[in-house]
């Protein structure tokens, strides 16, 4: 007979112990922050089980007082962080401190590891949850007891690479963590200390933190005070911890809704951009309650998904307490509290634009690949986003320009906002097909995320001005060349290109629909462009690699008439063009031509070695003596 062995000694995950180690030796200034993560970790677990205990009453009977108790034992040199929340079973002990569970940490090691910052004082920025105890312990004493369970369990490490769990004696539901401390960290033992760190980081939570029976925080939440009454560290201190981020906050949205539904409303704009904004899974983060309860972490539909980045907590006076997560996913009052935020944020967007185009211009860096999607996500305030985006143009690739500037500053009699999509930024800025325009100086919007080929596909105009991708179609450039005609090449200057042009049609046959002479190079040879009737070249190969879509539309291959190289070979065609040796060499560059075309657009060839070939003996001819 084999029998449970009561302690059992297990190794943290390889990141945690990596993780430990900095920790042990993080800076002496920085440590105290390790009593705003645990405070942190006590008030989420309250919040969790108040949740529960409205469907359970039974969870919190006897105790539905919640509280955070700090209590310090100077003989034994310890500090112990005591809640009566949710608690953890041994599965959640092992689950969530023997692995690196989520957020501020794991962006901490991540940071750690891309070796941009191998310094400590990080940690204080960052704040890596529980980890953080061992930056004052060098033994930790978890005990949990999960409410609505009878067993107790410990959790014990020195933070050197292994952990035991094993059963505990708790006997009341939720944790305490009790810090045997280092012998540099006796400050800690100190109340007074302990009251000014908690004020410090702390005074947000709005459970009270109580020492030798006095409470130390303020204990309301923030977004029930008034505006003026939450300084701006608090209000860090606050995101810090219902976003469980590490960063400032670029804006703080703070208000009050009264009329029609009520709620409290206090939103934050992360100064950063998280990793995975664009993983499937991302949901938005804002916690919703329900007259100061809090109720759901996420809840879907509480904000548009384009507003994904927004943390913070909105907190309805309307809502019943006991509903259900099934029961807000049609919610009316939850839809009329998602339209009421929506527009505020909106309004508090297009306001910061207009007061600080620099600020809006970081902002949107990190979260307008995001907010374009509202264009056509959101039927109701898609043209108040489009009004919001901002682009790189080919007249300001470095700077923000929004859609009203680009119409300010459009040329006399166009018509329509050209466009360049691709994606690759610096592509898309250096593309020939943008040289007829730049040569005339009709500005394009350089658009180079995925996003922006579903927006513009499903926006028929800003203000009455067409979308056109200078990609597709013909160009239309004549009439703007009048305008700047003085140095321009004079029209009868370029050869007569036709029999050029129809000895390119023979020569590349069924590989493209046509051969034309183009208006929108300048410097370049040849572009491919797509047919009017077509869809636009990136969106094609974007619905290719999506495999949404399997033929490749035929292109347009556009000659530059003006080019040296075509200039000299329209002569020779004119003068030579029965002769069979100039045919075949024009058949050779022809094809050379549209796989350089190709190149550029970031096509693959379909036969490089091709290519290749071609390009090597074309070289060799040129260097041949004689
Ligand atoms: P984070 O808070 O960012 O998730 P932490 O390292 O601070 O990361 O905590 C890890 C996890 O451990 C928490 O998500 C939570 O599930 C659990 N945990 C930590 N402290 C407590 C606590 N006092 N009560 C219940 N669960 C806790
Ligand atoms: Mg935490």
């Amino acid at each position: 007979m084999t029998e449970t062995p009561t302690v059992e000694t297990r190794e943290f995950q390889a990141e945690v112990s990596r993780l430990l180690e900095i920790v042990a030796h993080s800076l002496y200034s920085e440590r105290q922050v390790f009593l705003r993560e645990l405070i942190s970790n006590a008030s989420d677990a309250c919040d969790k089980l108040r949740f529960l205990a409205q469907q359970d009453a039974g969870l919190t009977a006897g105790d539905a007082e919640f509280r955070i108790a700090l209590s310090v034992d100077k003989d034994a040199s310890t500090l112990t962080v005591a809640d009566n929340g949710i608690g953890m079973d041994k599965d959640e002990l092992v689950a969530n401190l023997g692995t690196i569970a989520r957020s501020g940490t794991a962006a901490f090691v991540k940071a750690m590891e891309e070796g941009q910052r191998k310094d400590t004082p990080l940690i204080g920025q960052f704040g890596v949850g529980f980890y953080s105890s061992f930056m004052v312990a060098d033994r930790v004493v978890v005990e949990s007891r999960k409410a609505g369970t009878q067993a107790a369990w410990r959790w014990e490490s020195d933070g050197k690479g292994s952990y035991a769990v094993s059963p505990g004696s708790r006997e009341a539901r939720g944790t305490s963590i009790t810090m045997h401390l280092k012998s540099d960290a006796a400050e800690f033992l100190d109340a007074g200390k302990l009251a000014e760190i908690v004020r410090r980081y702390s005074d947000h939570i709005a459970i009270p933190i109580v020492l030798d029976d006095k409470t130390l925080n303020r204990a309301s939440a923030p977004w029930t005070r008034a505006k003026a009454d939450v300084t701006p560290e608090q209000h860090e201190e606050f995101y810090r911890h219902v976003a469980h981020a590490f960063d400032k906050p670029w804006g703080t949205l703070h208000w009050r809704a009264e009329g029609k539904i009520e709620y409290a409303a206090l939103l934050y704009v992360p100064g950063s951009r998280p990793m995975d904004l664009f993983a499937p899974e991302r949901r938005h983060g804002v916690k919703l309650y329900v007259r100061r309860v809090f109720v759901s972490e996420a809840p879907e539909g509480l904000v548009p998904r384009y507003l994904r980045f927004l943390r913070g907590v909105v907190d309805s006076e309307d809502l019943p307490l006991n509903v259900s997560r099934e029961m807000l996913q049609n919610n009316p009052v939850l839809a009329k509290i998602r339209q009421s935020v929506t527009g505020r944020v909106l309004g508090e967007l297009e306001k910061r634009a207009k007061d600080d185009a620099e600020a809006y211009g970081e902002f949107w860096a990190n979260f307008g690949e995001a907010i374009k999607e509202g264009i056509f996500e959101d039927a109701e305030n898609g043209k108040r986003v489009l009004g919001l985006a901002r682009f790189r143009t080919s007249a300001a690739p470095e700077a923000w320009t929004s859609l009203a500037d680009y119409v300010a500053r459009m040329k006399e009699g166009q018509d329509a906002i050209y466009y360049i999509a691709g994606d690759d930024p610096k592509a898309v800025a250096t593309s020939p097909h943008l040289e007829g325009f730049r040569k005339r100086g009709i500005e394009v919007l350089l658009l180079s995320d995925p996003v922006d080929e579903f927006w513009v596909a499903q926006t028929d105009d800003y203000e009455g001005k067409k979308f056109r991708s200078v990609t597709r179609g013909a160009a239309d450039l004549a009439k703007f060349a009048e305008t700047e005609k003085k140095d321009d090449a004079k029209p009868e200057d370029a050869p007569d290109i036709a029999p050029l042009l129809a000895l390119f049609r023979l020569a590349l046959g069924d590989s493209v629909k046509d051969v034309r002479a183009s208006e929108r190079l300048a410097e370049s040879a040849v572009c491919l462009v797509a047919d009017d009737a077509d869809i636009d070249i990136h969106l094609e190969r974007m619905l290719r690699q999506h495999k949404q879509l399997k033929a490749i539309s035929k292109r347009i291959l556009e000659v530059n008439p003006s080019h040296a190289l075509i200039k000299a070979l329209a002569e020779t065609v004119r003068a030579r063009g029965e002769n069979q040796a100039v045919q075949a060499r024009v058949n050779e560059v022809a094809k050379l031509l549209l796989d350089q075309a190709r190149i550029v657009e970031g096509e693959r060839l379909d036969d490089p070695a091709d290519f290749a070939r071609r390009m090597a003996a074309a070289l060799a001819e040129g260097f041949a003596p004689g």
